[in-house]
């Protein structure tokens, strides 16, 4: 048997291209919860929210979140109001750079513990503590965007949630061009699909947006790009103000993708068959595409893609992979 240290061993280890930026100085917002700020127009209109460090070591939203707040004063809603906040401030805190992977977080995931059974329940952790501290805010949040990042070195994607809602407000956003639709993980719910967001019936809508590598320049650049994106999708703020933070030309078109199964791994013994980053698609159905002892994980379905594999968090219960298919809309 391996242990989490000896999968960790044989992994690439992918250099720090960022600065982490120092965010103390954004502990008082103007909210009444620390790592929270609001810009309001006075005008009627959304409340928008764009929120990074949902987990710990996963800096380009932190980046990003941190260049909006220097940008503040000069930030001028059209209409609502905007929010910038930084989620897990805990284990962000607590980052070491030769221990990258380390501060996911402190206690638990903190995107798995969005669900009135656990929030208003009697347990105790630094994660669900600060996701009690946020509730007020995300509770009054007409559209979130929550900025994640990615173990491995893969095409940046949108996690638009099972509902049309979230897969429309993809579309509407326009970037980045992979959208994968998905029902969240059974270990717990993520903010993306909290109350109102994963009700079909209201209008609140989120996004949750994987910008590449945790650590890459170019992540950091497609968090930029996305938070321009999503304001201005949400009529918040003009295309014009906001088009020199931009990537520079036209987005590639967008595609959709349904995962239909995650695989979850039970041990620290599972490896995959070739070195897979994300987004590829294998043409048969019957392919091995990981073992793990005796077990043999195979695609279910011609030209099914792969998304977002990693072993960097290995263990009995997690998901490793998840698997899906094209969709055209
Ligand atoms: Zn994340």
């Amino acid at each position: 048997m391996k242990t989490l240290e000896q999968v960790r061993a044989q992994l690439k280890h992918y250099p720090l291209e960022v600065e982490f930026p120092d965010i103390a100085k954004w502990q008082h917002g103007n909210t009444g919860v620390d790592f929270v700020h609001s810009i309001d127009s006075g005008v009627a209109g959304p409340h928008v929210m764009i929120l990074a460090l949902m987990h710990g070591n996963e800096v380009s939203g932190a980046i990003t979140v941190d260049r909006l707040l220097q940008m503040r004063d000069t930030l001028r809603p059209l209409q609502g109001r905007v929010s910038l906040g930084f989620a897990n401030v805990e284990a962000y805190r607590r980052f070491d750079a030769r221990d990258p992977d380390a501060t996911r977080y402190v206690d638990e995931d903190m995107n798995r513990v969005w669900s009135s059974v656990r929030l208003d329940g009697p347990e105790d952790s630094i994660e669900l503590r600060r996701a009690r501290q946020l509730r007020p805010i995300i509770d009054s949040v007409d559209y979130m965007l929550d900025l994640h990042s990615m173990h491995e070195e893969a095409p940046p994607l949108i996690v638009s949630g099972p509902l049309d809602k979230g897969i429309q407000f993809s579309a509407d956003v326009g970037a980045p061009a992979h959208v994968i639709i998905d029902a969240g993980h059974p270990n717990g719910k993520r903010m993306r699909d909290y109350a109102d967001f994963g009700d079909p019936a209201s209008t609140r809508n989120a996004l949750l947006i994987e910008t590449g590598q945790h650590f890459s320049a170019r992540s950091k650049d497609v968090a930029m790009d996305s938070a321009c994106r999503f304001l201005i999708a949400t009529g918040v703020m003009r295309a014009s103000d906001l088009s020199t933070f931009m990537l520079a030309g036209e987005p590639s078109p967008q595609r959709f993708y349904r995962v239909t199964e995650s695989v979850v791994a039970t041990s620290y013994d599972f490896e995959f068959c070739d070195d897979y980053h994300g987004m590829e698609v294998i043409p048969k159905a019957g392919t091995v595409i990981a073992r793990e002892g005796a077990r043999e994980v195979l695609t279910p379905y011609d030209n099914c893609v792969i998304v977002m594999p990693s072993l960097r968090q290995l263990g009995p219960g997690v998901t490793v992979v998840r698997l899906g298919h094209i969709v055209t809309r």
